[in-house]
């Protein structure tokens, strides 16, 4: 892969990651939606045991449900590291290091060959 191929792979993978956190706050805001007509209009705290229910699995279930799209798309986008299997974008300064250097910041294998 190329630093150019490298960088536009970035692009693409944070234009998803953006694309799928919008979905995840959209229903995050219709959560509070249900909340508001729950309370009778008045706030955004959801009393009832089944909004505790729904609001917490979808809070923890959302969250595991982005990494694990995150880490997917990744794949699908060849952003893996071929020796150590990490994925390459999560962390910002790791991502850096392999632009500055070609290497996987990790174990030191060559991502970046041009
Ligand atoms: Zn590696």
């Amino acid at each position: 892969m190329t630093k150019n191929e490298f960088i536009s792979k970035q692009a693409e993978w944070k234009r998803y990651r953006f694309k799928i956190g919008c979905i995840y706050g959209a229903g995050l805001g219709l959560f509070m939606l249900w909340s508001f007509l729950l309370s009778g209009m008045k706030d955004l705290h959801g009393t009832s045991p089944l909004f505790r229910v729904c609001g917490f699995i979808y809070f923890c279930g959302g969250v595991l449900l982005f990494l694990w799209l995150n880490v997917r798309r990744m794949k699908q986008l060849g952003a893996i590291c071929p020796n150590c299997k990490k994925p390459l974008f999560f962390n910002a300064i790791l991502t850096k290091n392999v632009i500055a250097t070609g290497k996987c910041g990790r174990c030191g294998e060559t991502i970046i060959n041009d």
